[in-house]
């Protein structure tokens, strides 16, 4: 062998090697995060929805992810949250009071302040962003994303804020229901909803096949349902050209007050995730969280015949209803119990053991390598 050739070897295997420890450091640091909400999606919505579908004990993607922890969702000022307080503890590692988006109370009764969210972390610092709701863009969940507001049915304020963000740019692409929402409250300021969001810089439509991956920002807001797992890959088609990264929250409503609806979200959810688990990147922390749960819980049943046959019986039962049906009944309200946070990817291993629903910011934020403004 030539000394040459001796060289070129030696500074190959260098380079192989620098290469290896660069991949095995960016292993550890997620540069997109994914958020899952299953709003009211707690442990026995989790339980009874897998086993309808799948007529099997833990059959759910959800229940097969790797760490899993136990999130407290008491709010500042109740031990039952809402949505509103629930998901600003998640996004900005805040307590609050309940109906509070992304504000928490100040000493001496001054105006509520304000507290920035990890999608406005996310903006600063150049990654695209997106929030993909299957309810009202301006509801709760989505809403303590982006907005400041001590009344989460401010909808004119939210709408506002949605298009003159307090901090950082605005989230990228926003897919939700509330068109006519959009439109009557854009009116009160004498524009249309499409001339608002337009002249913001989105693309506006009530067409998710309007997402596509050259598609920068946009918003699509309807009435009617929408596709779910094709709307979200094409989300994350979009946000995943930045090179920066992205942070993506898709919140699907599983309060199961109609529990055929609420349980059915939970496979449509668990599907969503299953397929993202598959395609998102090595540097992609995953998580599914709950921001509370609810009062439904299995009852009853044979595992002989599918659950989903006794269950529609017990509701043809005289007298049944959806509260008293003997297989899987409802008692209609949120619950303080804790619910699960499922994670996969760079920063999962934080979750585990019992914690307060604050600490998911800090797990993302730790994740992404960030440290809070304080
Ligand atoms: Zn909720």
């Amino acid at each position: 062998m030539t000394s040459v050739s001796l060289r070129l070897r030696i500074a190959v295997a260098a380079l192989v090697l620098a290469i290896g420890a660069t991949a095995q450091a960016d292993a550890r640091q997620a540069r997109n995060v994914i958020i899952f909400l299953g709003d009211a999606g707690g442990l026995p919505t989790l339980n009874a929805g897998g086993i309808l579908a799948h007529n099997r004990p833990q059959s759910l993607f959800i229940q097969s992810m790797p760490n899993i922890g136990l999130s407290d969702t008491s709010s500042l000022d109740r031990w039952v949250t809402d949505s509103a307080a629930g998901m600003t503890a998640i996004v900005t590692g805040n307590k609050t009071n309940n109906g509070w988006l992304s504000v928490v109370p100040t000493a001496g009764g001054n105006a509520p302040a304000p507290v920035k969210t990890i999608f406005e972390y996310a903006g600063e610092r150049g990654l695209s962003t997106g929030v993909v709701t299957n309810m009202p863009i301006w509801d709760a969940t989505p809403a303590a994303c982006f907005a400041h507001v001590p009344a989460r049915s401010d909808k004119d304020m939210i709408f506002r804020q949605m298009l003159a963000p307090r901090y950082g740019k605005g989230v990228d692409i926003l897919v939700g229901k509330g068109r006519k929402d959009a439109d009557q409250s854009f009116a009160r300021q004498g524009l249309t909803a499409e001339r608002a969001f337009t002249g913001a810089g989105y693309r506006f439509s009530d067409d998710p096949g309007a997402l596509t991956r050259e598609t920068r920002r946009a918003a699509i807001l309807r009435d009617e349902d929408f596709a779910a797992l094709p709307t979200v890959e094409a989300a994350i088609s979009s946000l995943s050209r930045n090179r920066k990264g992205y942070m993506l929250m898709v919140e699907w409503d599983m309060h199961t007050d109609d529990p055929d609806k609420g349980l059915r979200h939970v496979v449509e959810m668990d599907d969503m995730i299953r397929r993202v688990s598959a395609i998102a990147g090595k540097d992609t922390l995953i998580l599914f969280v709950a921001d509370h749960s609810f009062g439904l819980r299995l009852h009853g049943g044979v595992r002989a015949t599918p659950l989903a046959d006794q269950y529609a019986a017990a509701a043809r039962q005289p007298g049944a209803t959806r509260e008293t049906n003997a297989v899987i009944g409802v008692e209609d309200s949120h619950t303080g119990e804790e619910v699960i946070a499922a994670a996969s990817g760079p920063g999962a291993e934080q979750v585990r053991g019992f914690f307060p629903n604050t600490r998911l910011f800090r797990i993302m934020m730790d994740a992404l390598g960030w440290k809070a403004d304080r």
